[in-house]
């Protein structure tokens, strides 16, 4: 059989899932599975489940516990499954069993935990984030499986725990406790994050750095300037001045959106309360996304000279502290085999064409991408991550398992 008729029978057999995807969205929406920081008591209920099902399809199910008191059993559960390829190569579908809370519950047209069937949307928490990543992957194993077909590379799943809470009992645990299960020639998709159309390929992030910027003046009358030394005047140059940055760090790439580092005055924190006051203490913060090829120590150092220096002319001393700095991973290339499978597929099943790129936040592939594998974040999403009445397209779900099949059918 030729890998083009090998793929049609996939997305014919995938046409006839709708049932069991509501199904399994309905039983991983019902095991509430939130991290002890949130009050929960882990994704325990809901790995055990999702363990039975792969073990009921005949699949063998690893888990790599990862310790952690906090919780009924004192471990997090990551679990790995795999369906034997013809090469020992994978495909890896990393989703995580997690969710956050519902937040509030007045916001909701129907309860969190109990899936809502509208059509073609799937209502509740974890439906999209990341119960996507979970169907997509179940359901393309399911379609190998009915059909008798083995992919060409192996595909496997990890479904693990925290990431909605720092993953460091998750796949940073993964990473370091267990290295071995990751290969740089693997493929490795996070279905995670996306564009609703899916033709958003995330292979790259900004560094993240926030600075707190104090100017201390002389607080006086407002009818005798000449005694004091005004700091939100100096805050007003400070500002300007600091529009310097984007020369000073001019480099564009093309895969962010922008595609230059950003240099965004944001809070201001408040100073004296009344109008004849002249103000003798000014804060305000800035939130700098960096492109990952410039030092984060080195931008720091320059809003400071360059804070100083406008701040001077007033007689105003300038203070600059860091909030949060996080240095973005090393991108996953615009080449990898990865993106070009991903693209591939998604020509085939959407018509339509992907590209890499870079976004301005942080996710969970940075981890693989700081352990030197190139991983790229993609899914088919609608943005409602983390939102009142969260939902999902049962047709995206089942678009985009059809891409992972097409993914896993590649020879190279
Ligand atoms: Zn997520």
């Amino acid at each position: 059989m030729t890998q083009t008729e090998k793929f049609r029978r996939l997305t014919e057999r995938l046409d006839t899932y709708p049932d069991q995807v509501v199904e399994l969205q309905r039983q991983l929406v019902s095991r509430v599975a939130l991290g002890p920081e949130v009050g929960g008591v882990g994704e325990a209920d809901k790995a055990a489940f999702l363990a039975e099902v792969l073990e009921s399809w005949g699949l063998e199910v690893r888990n790599y516990p990862a310790p952690d008191d906090r919780v009924p059993g004192g471990s997090r559960p990551n679990l790995v499954a795999y369906l034997p390829g013809k090469r020992p190569e994978k495909v890896w579908v990393l989703s995580h069993t997690d969710v956050v809370p519902p937040g509030d519950l007045s916001l909701w047209e129907s309860d969190p935990f109990t899936l809502r069937v509208d059509g073609d949307r799937l209502y509740g928490r974890g439906t999209e984030d990341d119960h996507h990543g979970i169907v997509m992957s179940l359901m393309a194993v399911r379609a190998f499986l009915d059909l008798g077909l083995t992919p060409e590379r192996t595909l496997a799943l990890a479904l693990v725990a925290d990431e909605e809470t720092g993953n460091d009992k998750g796949l940073a645990f993964l990473l370091r406790e267990h290295p071995e299960l990751f290969s740089p020639e693997d493929l490795i998709i996070v279905p995670d994050a996306g564009s609703n159309d899916g033709t958003m390929i995330e292979v790259a992030e900004k560094s993240i750095l926030w600075l707190k910027v104090t100017l201390l003046g002389q607080q006086g009358h407002a009818s005798r300037p000449h005694k004091a030394k005004n700091t939100l005047r100096a805050a007003a140059h400070v500002i300007v001045a600091l529009d310097d940055l984007q020369r000073e760090f001019p480099r564009h790439n093309p895969l962010f959106r922008p595609p230059m580092s950003t240099f965004e005055p944001t809070r201001k924190e408040a100073n004296v309360p009344n109008i004849n006051t002249i103000p003798g203490r000014d804060v305000f913060y800035l939130d700098c996304r960096v492109l990952p090829d410039y030092d984060l120590a080195q931008v720091t150092e320059r809003v400071r000279a360059i804070a100083t220096e406008a701040a001077g002319k007033f007689g105003v001393t300038v203070d600059v502290e860091t909030v949060q700095t996080l240095a973005s991973a090393p991108p996953t290339a615009a080449e990898a085999p990865v993106v070009k499978a991903l693209q591939q597929a998604i020509r085939q099943v959407y018509g339509r064409e992907a590209t890499p790129q870079g976004i301005g936040g942080g996710t969970v592939a940075a981890f693989f991408r700081k352990a030197g594998l190139p991983a790229a974040v993609w899914m088919t999403a609608n943005d409602c991550a983390h939102q009142p009445n969260e939902f999902c397209f049962l047709s995206h779900l089942l678009g985009d398992a059809k891409v992972l099949a097409h993914v896993c059918l590649l020879a190279e």
